[in-house]
């Protein structure tokens, strides 16, 4: 007989990208979210509910941590590193904290399904988030493996959405992992490459405190105060 707790979830979380994190809401409207196989709820004000978890990077779906062990190779998984929210520190030598302090300050947000090598190149310094696609993958990984401290977090677009609301989508869950709240220092610039100015909601960035925007060749530089 099938697990009960199997109800189709193959449609959205079959090879789907992971992160262990501290339970954050989807959106302000709800207060708690429940794992999506075993129905357990998620809250950090509900007492006894779970506070960490598995979740898609855009905080959507949460899987607890004996359901993910369960499913983990039926769903073919993969769980993104760099989410740095856990209770599991790694000790940093005082040149890596260094390194880390100034590439720490910029994240590149890539919103190109066929950036693939790019992603190797010098040019790109700091933290990572990239659109999920057959060719990005293949260089993620060899990124990651050339450089495991490299903090690189893809997320996919869903279907039928637009370049430019996925930016406005993802953007919300890239401030929080980067922001001073969850790091010190927290990040100043976001280069988005993919998607140009006219085309994304600016408030949405000012509501994140971005302040100054600049065109460049292969999108823009926004920057905060
Ligand atoms: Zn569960």
């Amino acid at each position: 007989m099938e697990d009960w707790r199997l109800q189709g979830q193959e449609e959205y979380l079959q090879n789907a990208i992971l992160e262990r994190k501290r339970y954050r809401r989807y959106s302000q409207s709800w207060d708690h979210d429940h794992c999506e196989f075993c129905w357990e709820k998620f809250s950090l004000e509900i007492p006894g509910a779970l506070q960490v978890g598995y979740a898609t990077t855009d905080n959507d779906r949460w899987i607890c941590d004996a359901c993910f062990e369960d499913f983990k190779s039926r769903f073919n998984w993969t769980v993104n590193p760099g989410c740095h929210d856990v209770p599991e520190r790694l000790e940093l030598t005082s040149v890596q904290a260094m390194q880390a302090e100034e590439t720490s300050s910029r994240v590149v947000l890539i919103l190109e399904a066929d950036f693939g090598e790019k992603i190797l190149s010098s040019a790109i310094t700091g933290a990572v988030w990239v659109v999920d696609s057959e060719k990005n993958r293949l260089y993620v990984e060899k990124a990651r493996r050339l450089d495991a401290s490299r903090s690189i977090t893809t997320f996919p677009v869903r279907e039928g959405e637009s370049l430019a609301s996925a930016c406005d989508r993802i953007i919300w869950a890239l401030d929080e992992h980067h922001n001073e709240q969850s790091r010190t220092p927290g990040y100043r610039e976001l280069e988005v490459i993919g998607v140009s100015l006219p085309d994304v909601f600016e408030p949405i960035f000012r509501d994140l405190n971005f302040t100054r925007f600049v065109a460049t060749k292969t999108g823009f530089l926004a920057t905060k105060e």
